[in-house]
């Protein structure tokens, strides 16, 4: 389907709600039936029918419509945060016993709920680095049913060569997950690559206007249905119909926005490359980048993120730049229409805490919508009190 179809009108339908354009909010907690006999009929297909809100929702549906369409896969479901939606779709398919594989450096609360919480439901992990596929392979077990994977992942954005992951995974019947935030749909479709369940963080560039938190699951019917009775309705992890709106609101320019900030990230990486104050670039389409060939290979793009060594080992030298960036908002999170950054900095010397592994002088930007020369003036003025 085009891209254009499904951002404008899958699933929409105007004469139903008086000719509006846009669609209504169905702001509703429960729906209401004539009869025993349709009630009857309605609850033995909760999976497709509106009876609650907290499983379908005419507008949350709209939307995982519209999701679902975009990456290539049968069904979507919509939880409040990106957080929500990795653990419950790995709560609703694993069980007491089992093993999950996990790249080595995931999103921070990834790495929480494989070390931290899926042990106490006598679950065991291994984290492996996921540039490595025979290393991927090495770590099957007996008892593997799940492999997280995140292509590219946060912070230095390593990739993992998806389609040779999903073929270790068939081979060994082993579900697949991948964070496909940092693409989004339109750089990389994973399902098209055997990937079986594709989550965002909604809260990125789906939504892009930094004020919804929610997160996305897409797969098959099959998959989506067993997380839909599992993490969806028993653990109640569903989202607001109104927010479900403001996602569908953002998605009316999606492909706008998120081109333009990779083209942007694009422009400004190569601009940094050439600064002596800065070590090393990282962005995977600049052909220095350490996996450029793969990134060629299985995307079209990625998402605004640059990250970049600082050419010191201070921490207060880059707290210094950093502090001196007017243009670029000092903040976690990204994919809105604002310009960000995070310094690993900021994460050194909190008492009582030990320093991350990632070195200090580790800067992450987020390049929003602004014009990319008005975001190298502020990198500009701010590398100079360096
Ligand atoms: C932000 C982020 C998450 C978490 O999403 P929330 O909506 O904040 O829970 C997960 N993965 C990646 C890659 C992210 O950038």
């Amino acid at each position: 389907m085009h891209l254009s179809e499904i951002l404008t009108h899958l699933g929409e339908d105007h004469e139903k709600y008086f000719g509006a354009t846009a669609p209504p909010v169905i702001q509703t907690s429960n729906f209401v039936f004539k009869s025993v006999a349709e009630f009857r009929s309605a609850i033995q297909h909760e999976f497709d029918e509106h009876i609650y809100t907290r499983g379908n929702n005419p507008t949350v549906k709209m939307l995982r419509e519209k999701l679902a369409a975009l990456e290539e896969t049968e069904d979507a479901l919509v939880f409040p945060s990106g957080a929500a939606a990795t653990a419950m779709a790995v709560l609703s398919l694993m069980k007491s016993g089992e093993h999950i594989i996990c790249i080595e450096k995931p999103y921070s609360w990834t790495r929480t709920l494989v070390a931290e919480i899926l042990p106490r439901f006598g679950i065991s992990y291994s984290f492996v680095d996921g540039t490595d596929t025979e290393a991927i392979r090495q770590a099957v077990q007996p008892n593997t049913t799940f492999m997280y994977l995140e292509s590219p992942n946060s912070m230095t954005f390593e990739l993992q060569d998806l389609a040779a992951c999903a073929a270790i995974a068939k081979e060994n019947g082993i579900a697949t997950l991948i964070d496909n935030t940092n693409c989004t749909p339109l750089f990389q479709k994973p399902a098209n690559l055997g990937i079986d369940l594709v989550m965002h963080t909604g809260t990125k560039y789906l939504n892009g206007h930094s004020d919804v938190v929610c997160g996305v699951i897409c797969g098959s019917r099959k998959n989506i249905e067993k997380i839909f009775h599992a993490g969806y309705m028993t653990f109640g992890n569903i989202i607001s119909p109104h927010d479900a709106w403001l996602i569908m609101r953002g998605l009316r320019t999606f492909e706008l926005r998120v081109k333009r900030s990779y083209e942007s990230a694009l422009k400004i990486s190569q601009w940094l490359e050439k600064q002596p104050k800065v070590r090393q670039v990282l962005f995977p389409m600049l052909p220095s980048f350490p996996q450029y060939e793969l990134a060629k290979k299985q995307m079209k793009g990625c998402a605004g993120l640059v990250s970049f060594y600082l050419d010191t080992e201070s921490v207060e030298r880059v707290e210094a730049f950093t502090d001196k960036l007017e243009r670029f908002l000092l903040a976690v999170s990204w994919g809105g229409h604002e310009s960000l950054v995070m310094p690993m900095a900021a994460f050194y010397n909190m008492p009582g805490k030990e320093n991350p592994p990632l070195p200090p002088n580790l800067v992450r930007i987020y390049v929003g919508l602004e014009d990319p020369d008005y975001l190298i003036e502020d990198l500009e003025q701010a590398l100079a009190v360096m």
